[in-house]
């Protein structure tokens, strides 16, 4: 489909159809469109929609999703627009269906331990509301006053309570979505088990968009732990990671949640930033932290449990120093370190960011390799790795040379280089949309490509929803 053509064809009809639809204040076009549906957060993918369509439920979604594909333009679902990977971003020309008015938490089932919400609910709000009810949506990431679950699922999100609860995928129990043509397909199960046959929901889950339009998600929740137990530890090194993070898995019985790594740049950085507000909870210059948290239902056992396992990895040579958390606000602070960076790399843009996966022994060799291979080219770049490294997902934030047009891919091959030599993946969390789309074949092979076209041709046979997303040659 060409989408500058297509935006054009009989665009009166179908812009009168989609306003019969959703009503006029509802739709936008053309030049009456704001900034916000255009760009990405990271101000490096933009375009020009021709419509943008704000429907407020599954059935208005469908009877846009059917105007749209008749009239041949393509649809472009938009969540809370966090996405760091150009996924959002409508080619010129076609539509972006934003999920925003759809944002009802329509259930808390206590019973069967669920949550049904609609697409467009922000997590925090989803979040909150498993509180009220006495439950923990364990689903958590940096951006969650913004993204939605719609957009958590689309992109299979992972973020800081991975390694115990699993990625967006392992909450999704049931899903209702609205495919290329219109259709409606919704299976709304509460049930942990079912086998009846293949697992449409699953090829949605990561799908960015590309294979259907997520509405509505029956999501998996778990008792609210009553006790939080947070600490930073300084190591001499990243050697004994491996064996710590085994350790505390071991020792802490399965409360531990989170196991964040952040390498000496990223902590001096951020910490750096807040000297005015706290000081810094552990001084800098260790070459790596690590921010752990637990959540169980024992205050004081829970305590006495993680002040013993710290003391242990201490004695043996584990870790260097460590603190723990003694107040919410300790607590806060330590997370803002690891979670709240957003504003403070605001002054390095343009940067590019890259969120890959590997096993964990082979994360030093990243660090050294991407570190001297980026330094070599670009002296001046600023880098910070930090990462849900638990879980095997690094983040490597590159500071870009503003007068070298071809810094960021030059960046790019050197990081994917070193990923495909390692068998790590281009994408942890983040997924692919346009960003990475390119290096996608250092991940997958031949094969899983084409099967992924399969599934894609068969899905959506005219590539009408979110092309140019994922597969390099669909564009
Ligand atoms: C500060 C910050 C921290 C972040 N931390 C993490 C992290 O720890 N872990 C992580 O995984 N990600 C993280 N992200 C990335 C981002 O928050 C996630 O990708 C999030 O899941 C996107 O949700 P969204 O609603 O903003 O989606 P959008 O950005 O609106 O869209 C993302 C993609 O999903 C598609 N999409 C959106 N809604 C739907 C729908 N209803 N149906 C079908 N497709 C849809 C879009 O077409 C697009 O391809 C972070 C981003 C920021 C800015």
């Amino acid at each position: 489909v060409n989408s500058d053509q297509v935006g054009r064809t009989g665009s009166s009809d179908l812009l009168a159809s989609l306003q019969s639809i959703v009503g006029g204040a509802n739709v936008f076009s053309h030049d009456g469109i704001e900034e916000r549906y255009c760009t990405d957060v990271l101000r490096k993918h933009s375009s020009r929609p021709a419509y943008v369509v704000r429907p407020a439920d599954t059935q208005q979604v469908s009877a846009v999703v059917k105007v749209a594909a008749d009239a041949g333009v393509t649809i472009t679902a938009l969540g809370g627009r966090t996405g760091v990977v150009g996924g959002g971003i409508s080619p010129d020309g076609g539509l972006i269906l934003s999920l925003e008015r759809m944002t009802r938490v329509l259930e808390v089932d206590a019973a069967s331990m669920t949550m049904t919400v609609e697409a467009g609910v922000p997590l925090q709000i989803a979040q909150e509301s498993a509180d009220a009810h006495g439950f923990i949506l364990p689903l958590d990431l940096g951006a969650r006053g913004s993204a939605t679950i719609g957009g958590n699922i689309a992109t299979n999100a992972g973020g800081v309570r991975v390694l115990r609860w699993g990625m967006a995928r392992d909450m999704v129990l049931g899903l209702e979505a609205v495919l290329a043509d219109g259709t409606v397909v919704s299976s709304l199960s509460k049930s942990l088990k079912d086998n009846a046959g293949y697992h449409w929901k699953d090829l949605l889950v990561g799908s960015e968009g590309t294979l259907g339009i997520i509405t509505r998600a029956v999501l998996r929740l778990r008792p609210r732990p009553s006790s939080t137990q947070t600490a930073l530890l300084a190591l001499r090194s990243f050697e004994p990671v491996p064996e710590l993070l085994r350790k505390l898995e071991g020792r802490f019985a399965g409360q531990l949640s989170s196991f964040e790594l952040m390498w000496n740049d990223l902590y001096e950085f951020s910490s750096g930033a807040r000297l005015q507000v706290r000081p810094r909870p552990l001084p800098a210059g260790s070459p790596l932290y690590v921010l752990i948290e637990t959540l169980g239902s024992d205050a004081v056992r829970d305590l006495e449990l993680f002040q013993t396992g710290l003391e242990e990895a201490q004695e043996s040579g584990l870790i260097e120093d460590a603190v723990i958390a003694q107040s919410e606000r300790d607590r806060t602070h330590f997370w803002d370190i690891r979670d709240d960076l957003s504003e403070l790399f605001r002054p390095l843009f343009p940067l590019a960011a890259f969120d890959i996966s590997l096993s964990l022994a082979d994360m030093p060799a990243f660090v050294e390799r991407t570190r001297a291979g980026i330094l070599h080219e670009f002296p001046d770049s600023q880098l910070f790795y930090y990462g849900h490294a638990g879980d095997g997902n690094l983040h490597l934030i590159a500071s870009l040379d503003r007068n070298d047009p071809e810094a960021e891919s030059k960046v790019d091959m050197t990081v994917y280089s070193c990923v495909r030599a390692l068998g790590g993946s281009i994408s942890a969390e983040h997924g692919i949309g346009t960003a990475k789309r390119e290096f996608i074949g250092f991940t997958r092979t031949p094969q899983e490509l084409r099967l992924m076209r399969s599934i894609k041709q068969a899905l959506d046979p005219r590539n009408i929803l979110n092309p140019g997303k994922v597969l390099p040659d669909l564009q």
